[in-house]
């Protein structure tokens, strides 16, 4: 049993509570490795470089989440998706 964050509303027994997002926010991850390159030359033999990388990532960071129950999130649902 649970309690719906939205409605206020306590769960029948054995009810499924959902997740829902209602706020995010978007975050940059910054990503470093080093990367090894073999390189081949003809005659000359093989030659290790070292390369290092720094990339950048956009993803999001989920600040706020309800749990709530099917009728709440079904209406949230639709309302987040039109937004
Ligand atoms: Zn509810």
């Amino acid at each position: 049993m649970f309690r719906c964050e939205y409605c206020n509303k306590l769960s029948k027994l054995r009810e499924k509570s959902y997740t829902i997002v209602i706020e995010k926010r978007p975050k940059i991850y910054h990503v470093e490795y080093t990367k090894i390159i073999i390189k081949r030359r003809p005659g000359k033999g093989r030659r290790k470089k070292k390369v290092h990388v720094k990339k950048v990532t956009k993803g999001w960071e989920i600040v706020r989440e309800l749990r709530v129950c099917l009728d709440c999130y079904n209406k949230l649902k639709d309302n987040i998706q039109n937004a």
